[in-house]
């Protein structure tokens, strides 16, 4: 997949999982994690907005699809800078298409915000506490924030470049 669309599908998925989290209840008292981040325990019934929780999406299923395509992203990074300091990676840049580059120092950024995500989701799954769903929530809102930042920087070059 050319890398420009890989990113739109990411910055899709990262908008996606906020909302899709955003939704569901603080508190899980059937201790169901992993329904819960489905948005289908019975807590999660009466809560959800709009409806329906079945046309709800599945954050667990968002967070799989955003592993692939990062995975992907990822070795498109090693391939651009295999062995290189941090310091290095600051002024690196991937080409996504031609005239629209990214700072490799960026997508290790975003690479790290979802490794945050993915832990706060596993301490949600062992312990199902109030406290755990409210740091899933934060994360995946920082996360968005990230791949927002980038998105905007893109859409800059793009304006820049006519
Ligand atoms: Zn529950
Ligand atoms: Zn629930």
């Amino acid at each position: 997949m050319e890398l420009l669309r890989l990113w739109q599908n990411i910055h899709q998925e990262a908008s996606d999982l906020a909302s899709a989290v955003e939704q569901l209840p603080d508190e899980c008292e059937c201790g169901d994690a992993n329904s819960h981040l489905g948005g289908k325990c019975p807590c999660c019934r009466g809560h959800m907005m709009g409806g329906n929780p079945d046309d709800g999406q599945n954050c667990l299923s968002i967070i799989s699809s955003l592993q692939a395509d990062l995975t992907v992203l990822g070795q498109d990074l090693s391939i651009a800078g295999p062995a290189l300091g941090a310091a290095a990676l600051e002024t690196q840049q991937v080409e996504l298409r031609r005239g629209l580059f990214l700072a490799v120092g960026d997508l290790e950024a975003i690479l790290e915000a979802f490794r945050r995500v993915t832990e706060s989701v596993v301490g949600f799954r062992q312990e199902c506490t109030i406290l755990r769903m409210r740091t899933v929530k934060r994360r995946c809102v920082e996360f968005r924030a990230h791949c927002d930042r980038v998105n905007a920087e893109l859409l800059n070059q793009r304006l820049r470049a006519g």
